[in-house]
């Protein structure tokens, strides 16, 4: 699968990567959300991408769920599968900060291998790998589609932390330790994050 093309070649655009960047007053990033099911790597994810809104910023969210409805929809749940799926978002997120956006991915992305690359495709200082950090306990208490219910049962096979492993991140450049704050004051870490790194200006555009 891994070809490299022989008979065509890249086509560069007039407008730069640093154009489309300066017109929106921000540098692209990825800020790649990795945890459990029900961690709270959407609602986050959510809630930086409104705020980031309301400050004239531009912003897009990749959530690996919905994804799985069109451009992932032939992949399942093995490692090969996850590992897959991972390099799409990694794909598409690419494009979109070299358009200039603020990308947020929200998906499990179990495996380290995988992250890895993700950040691999990624310009170096543009991929900031956020680790939502809320134990399995309290992921299976609010259990929000009913899928630890049904992995606790058998009806669900492959399902992360229960019988599919989940490699935390060992160095992620953001660790939210997600099961006590709520969900806005975890956002709130995020934007100062993308601040404190000068992907975005810390006042209102
Ligand atoms: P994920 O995208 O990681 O699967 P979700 O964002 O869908 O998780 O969140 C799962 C559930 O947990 C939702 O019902 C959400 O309202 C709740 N939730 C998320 N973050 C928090 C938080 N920090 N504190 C309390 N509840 C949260």
């Amino acid at each position: 699968m891994n070809h490299v093309p022989t008979n065509i070649r890249w086509h560069h655009a007039k407008v730069t990567a640093e154009d489309r960047e300066r017109s929106k007053g921000q540098r692209g990033a990825v800020l790649w959300f990795t945890g459990l099911s029900g961690s709270g790597k959407s609602t986050i994810a959510t809630i930086v991408d409104a705020r980031l809104m309301q400050r004239g910023r531009h912003s897009y969210i990749l959530d690996g769920d919905n994804l799985r409805f069109g451009l992932c929809n032939d992949l399942g749940f093995s490692p090969e599968d996850r590992a897959e799926n991972t390099r799409r978002l990694a794909e598409v997120a690419a494009l979109f900060v070299d358009a200039g956006l603020i990308v947020l991915v929200a998906a499990i992305t179990p495996y380290r291998r995988d992250r890895d690359h993700a950040r691999a495709r990624l310009p170096a200082g543009r991929f900031l790998e956020i680790f939502v950090d809320t134990d399995l306990t309290e992921c299976e208490r609010r259990d929000p589609k009913g899928l630890y219910r049904r992995a606790r049962a058998g009806e669900i096979t492959g399902f992360s932390g229960i019988d599919a492993p989940y490699e935390r991140p060992e160095a992620p450049e953001l660790h939210l330790i997600a099961g006590v704050d709520p969900p806005d004051v975890l956002a709130e870490q995020v934007l100062a994050q993308l601040a404190a790194r000068g992907l975005v200006g810390s006042d209102p555009a």
